[in-house]
């Protein structure tokens, strides 16, 4: 076998510390000394982390002997000049409970490749071997190995060597080493791996038939053959997490253990489990919109690199995730509109939306959107939610102005067959142009048509005017509605009767014993900003009666909209006082009603 010119050996070397030892042989001699980084970023998640600084300790040697490597800057090492191999070691601290980085400990050992592997500079696109080893402690003696990498020595599941065609896919397949459970299955003749790590006690048999279900679903979609050999999904139950990171053959999930579905429960889809599914069906439609068609930004994973789409790669996501479920029969259609009800209630009751497009957002990801603070509700939208009801008022539009020939789906498939398949980046025009491709396909498509669709996709991309779902909904067979909130926990979604004169303060809070009341932000336009109530502030007393951790919500239902209060609260350590005109929720939050049944099949089937 000839010897790749890159090889990086690791291993799970102390798991008391946290610590993996990673050693690289460069094969290519550099007579100008070869340049090392690591990644300030992963794909899929838009912030800068950083990762070098979890770089312990660095040597590297030529012949056996040590040769400097100069630090340039955070990420960045100059090695001495060559004329042979040489071979670095490095240890990597590991401990970021989340998707987006390493964890190990005596339970597990976790990482992706942008955490661990260092990038030579110019060998790029040079295949790499890499060599996973187990860890040395009695718990890791029926450790296995979780991965997508294809095996190049290895055994299934075993240590020893794998492979990757270059640094772009060395990165992108995490790697989970534990005693985990899997179950396997296959969608359209692809071999899936579900893996699971954590205690448990999911019903295993359950999620690979349902997971088949959603993976079929979307290999079909888009056209056969799938784009990956195999598939896996690295899943790690926890008491209480969420989040997901998309890779181009694998996921990795971190889920609430409560949200698995346990033998007990047959054929009952809970909230938790429409949850987790949902999760899977977001990151399993990453596969092919954004891992494959993929925006036109230079993927520099040394700074931030802006794109004003993520509302597509993740809006258009995010309306097919849930969509997924409906469509294949795991959820109800009545449940689906639920979904769809508290997505629009998300967005409806963020005065931000009136401050920043969907492309705005998308562009300021970096700092915005991934950096959020208490200001970020009144200043910001999400390109997730609203994304994904651009995708939704676009599905509308498009099956409305053609009769129902085109629709959403169609837009997918020309965007997987044009960019997707070829590699041809998504520029920012793309998935206008498609649709338009489309609709002029059909001998009835008049110029006012198509000013229509540029009309909306204009406003709802760009604009900060709110989309008419209401007339779009319409014509399939849905009314959409919104009424007042009844409780501080109600996010919308369903019918209920609104409470009678209740009153909201226009904040979100956290309680504890110590501090009580917490106020974490204040929306614009609400009693609270009217009278001059700031995040940060610790509410004492409302009317003279002291405020505790449980019972604000009871003192203010003695009072009516109009009312007027006196409130007091510490902002640090200095007394403030406010007199609050108490006003009634507005009507924000948002509920689907089916008024036509044979219309909406159409669309959910
Ligand atoms: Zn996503």
């Amino acid at each position: 076998m000839q010897i790749p010119p890159l090889h990086y050996t690791i291993k799970p070397c102390d798991p008391h510390a946290h610590l993996y030892s990673v050693t690289l042989t460069i094969m290519p001699p550099s007579l100008t000394g070869h340049i090392l980084s690591l990644p300030s970023w992963i794909p899929g998640s838009y912030m800068i982390r950083d990762f070098a600084k979890n770089i312990v300790e660095l040597q590297a040697s030529f012949q056996q002997k040590p040769i400097a490597a100069k630090k340039i800057d955070k990420q960045t090492w100059q090695l001495e000049p060559t004329n042979g191999s040489i071979t670095i070691q490095y240890l990597v601290y590991a401990w970021d409970l989340s998707v987006r980085s390493a964890h190990l400990d005596q339970t597990h050992a976790y990482f992706n490749g942008t955490s661990v592997f260092l990038k030579v500079s110019g060998q790029e696109e040079k295949p790499c071997l890499v060599t996973i080893e187990n860890a040395d402690i009695p718990e890791a003696k029926e450790w296995k190995v979780g991965t997508s990498l294809p095996c190049s020595g290895a055994e299934q599941y075993g240590f020893g060597q794998y492979k990757a065609d270059n640094y772009d896919d060395l990165i992108d397949h995490p790697v989970e080493i534990a005693n985990f459970d899997r179950v396997s299955f296959t969608a359209n003749g692809i071999p899936h791996d579900f893996i699971l790590t954590g205690l448990h006690h999911a019903d295993l048999p359950r999620l690979a038939k349902d997971l088949t279900r959603i993976c079929e679903h979307q290999i079909n979609l888009f056209g056969t053959p799938a784009p990956f050999q195999r598939y896996v999904f690295i899943t790690w139950a926890v008491g209480n997490g969420y989040g997901g990171l998309e890779h181009r053959a694998s996921t990795s999930l971190i889920c609430n253990r409560s949200d698995l579905p346990n033998k007990n429960e047959q054929d009952i889809i809970s909230e938790g489990y429409k949850t987790f599914l949902g999760l899977c069906s977001h990151e399993y439609f990453h596969s092919w919109n954004v891992k494959r068609i993929q925006p036109d930004i230079p993927y520099d994973l040394s700074k931030e690199n802006h794109t004003p789409l993520l509302w597509a790669f993740e809006g258009i996501t995010s309306y097919y995730d849930d969509l997924t479920l409906v469509r294949t029969g795991l959820i109800t259609k009545q449940e689906y509109l639920e979904l769809i009800g508290k997505t629009i209630t998300r967005i409806v009751r963020n005065p931000g939306r009136f401050k920043q497009s969907a492309a705005e957002s998308s562009f300021d990801t970096w700092t915005k959107f991934y950096k959020q603070d208490e200001n970020a509700i009144n200043a910001i939208v999400s390109y997730y939610s609203k994304g994904a009801i651009i995708a939704l008022g676009l599905d509308l539009l498009l099956r409305h102005l053609s009769d129902g020939k085109i629709n959403l789906d169609q837009v997918m498939v020309l965007l997987w067959q044009q960019h997707g398949i070829p590699q041809q980046p998504v520029k920012e025009n793309t998935i206008q142009d498609l649709c338009k491709t489309l609709l002029k396909q059909l001998p009835n498509t008049s110029q006012d048509t198509i000013s229509q669709l540029n009309l909306y996709l204009e406003n709802s991309i760009y604009g900060t005017t709110d989309i008419d779902l209401e007339n779009l909904l319409a014509p399939l067979g849905v009314s959409l509605n919104f009424r007042e909130s009844t409780d501080i926990n109600d996010i919308g979604g369903s019918e209920k009767r609104p409470v009678h004169n209740r009153v909201d303060l226009g904040i979100t809070y956290t309680t504890d014993s110590k501090n009580g009341v917490l106020i974490n932000r204040v929306i614009n336009g609400s009693c609270s900003h009217t009278a001059g109530i700031s995040a940060g502030d610790q509410l004492i007393s409302l009317d003279n009666i002291k405020i505790t951790s449980s019972n604000l919500e009871s003192l203010l239902k003695q009072y009516c909209p109009g009312d007027n209060v006196l409130l007091h609260a510490f902002r640090q350590d200095v007394l403030l006082q406010f007199n609050i005109i108490l006003k009634a929720p507005n009507t924000d939050t948002a509920y689907l009603s089916i008024s036509d049944e044979n219309k909406l099949t159409k669309w959910l089937n």
